[in-house]
């Protein structure tokens, strides 16, 4: 029997880049997945098809992570259409890097929408489901302990977060056998960190390994953190970014 079977997966923003990884890496474990997107429709449906086409059972959900509403509908249509919800993935986010002159309220406001609000109501939305076994898994980021250099205070700020919220969660949920993580990857080759520039050698340069990590780096981890396997962590978070925070 696969690891994930008779599971049911919620990830936020799956459509692209790690979400559509670990999307693809719960569905392959036995996971029937929904997955929300805000503007890939196109790539959301072609991962679901793809997902089904394999055997495997999936559902791409249009929900703005920046609005409470559609947070807690997706969680809903998730549970109503694969009867029940056992392990939640927040993993949208959205990145601001720009001189602190610059920064705006506006951009504090979107960026604690979707890399904090957002893990916080889909939570508290889930937690109406989970069971015992249940886990919900966060995509942090290793700046959530590094601010690397200038420009990042906003999304150090929203990543560093995570950690009160998973520590808190794990206390108020323990009792309930829900185990609550997080996961701090570093650079991952997608459509927010590309390889191939200027900065990504850069950061490069600073990992361990002198290279950059995937997608499905993030997904194993994902899916370990997500079964039986891990029955005993919950409350702290795994680092894995090539060694960069070393
Ligand atoms: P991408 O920008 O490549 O992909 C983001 C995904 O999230 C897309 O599926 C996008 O949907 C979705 N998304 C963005 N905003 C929203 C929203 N408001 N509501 C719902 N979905 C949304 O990002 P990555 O895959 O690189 O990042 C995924 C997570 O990993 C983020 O939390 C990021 O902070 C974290 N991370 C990434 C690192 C990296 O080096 N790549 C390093 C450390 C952490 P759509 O396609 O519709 O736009």
């Amino acid at each position: 029997m696969k690891k994930l079977a008779n599971k049911v997966a919620l990830v936020t923003g799956g459509s692209r880049g790690i979400g559509a990884a670990i999307v693809r890496k719960l569905a392959a474990d036995g996971a029937s997945v929904a997955f929300t997107y805000t503007r890939s429709a196109e790539k959301a449906e072609a991962l679901a098809a793809e997902i089904q086409a394999a055997g495997g059972k999936a559902l791409a959900l249009q929900a703005d992570s920046a609005q409470a509403k559609a947070v807690i509908d997706a969680v809903n249509t998730a549970v109503a259409s694969f009867d029940g919800l056992d392990i939640l993935v927040n993993n949208a986010g959205i990145y601001v890097g720009k001189d602190f002159a610059e920064h705006t309220i506006e951009d504090y406001d979107e960026i604690m929408a979707v890399n904090v609000k957002a893990v916080y109501v889909a939570a508290l939305e889930a937690v109406k489901h989970l069971k015992s076994g249940g886990r919900i898994i966060t995509i942090g980021s290793n700046m959530g302990d590094n601010a690397i250099g200038p420009q990042t205070t906003l999304y150090t700020m929203s990543k560093s977060a995570l950690h009160g919220l998973t520590r808190g969660l794990a206390r108020d949920l323990g009792p309930k056998g829900i185990n609550v993580t997080l996961v701090q990857p570093g650079p991952i080759d997608t459509d927010m960190n590309p390889a191939n520039t200027e900065f990504a050698d850069f950061l490069r340069s600073k990992t361990a390994l002198g290279r950059y990590g995937t997608g499905e780096d993030i997904a194993g981890l994902v899916s370990f953190l997500a079964s039986e396997e891990s029955k005993y962590i919950t409350g702290s978070w795994v680092t894995i970014d090539g060694g960069f925070n070393a």
